[in-house]
């Protein structure tokens, strides 16, 4: 069954109700797995709450999940990747069919080669990395983002 499919048959939050497919569970969070893997071993952390982005978590949530990613990297590892990719998507674009935050944790997912439309990546050029750069500062300096360049301990 396509994975568009089984999505058109679910009514209700899948997410908030597994029970049987829940691997690990936390005190906030659960570990699953995909039920339509990108990969062999693609895992799932999702808050027990229903929210839709992780900003809308709270300090304990970001914990809890972040206890349980490394859980699930353990496992990842275990069963022999020992490449992987944590991917959390945000807000209402078209390659997020749950609602329901949630992270992926993915063995050997080739993100790095392909842009978002499946082309070849390609290198910003100075002038296009420049305009980025000017931008970025300035959402930065809109935001009252304080940046530490001191160079950090080690
Ligand atoms: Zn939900």
């Amino acid at each position: 069954m396509l994975y568009k499919e089984f999505l058109k048959k679910k009514r209700a939050c899948p997410f908030c109700r597994l029970s049987n497919q829940v691997i690990v569970t936390s005190k906030l969070s659960f570990l699953t797995y995909a039920v339509a893997p990108y990969t062999n071993g693609h895992l799932l952390v999702i808050p027990k709450r229903h929210v839709d982005s992780f900003l809308a978590l709270t300090p304990a949530e970001h914990l809890d999940i972040e206890q349980l990613l490394e859980k699930g990297v353990a496992i990842v590892k275990y069963l022999g990747y020992s490449n992987y990719s944590i991917l959390v998507r945000n807000g209402n674009n078209h390659q997020k069919s749950v609602k329901h935050l949630h992270y992926h944790i993915i063995p050997n997912h080739r993100i790095g080669d392909l842009d978002a439309t499946g082309q070849p990546r390609t290198v910003l050029t100075k002038i296009s990395e420049l305009a980025l750069i000017k931008t970025l500062k300035a959402v930065v300096k809109k935001c009252g983002f304080i940046s530490d360049d001191r160079p950090s301990k080690k």
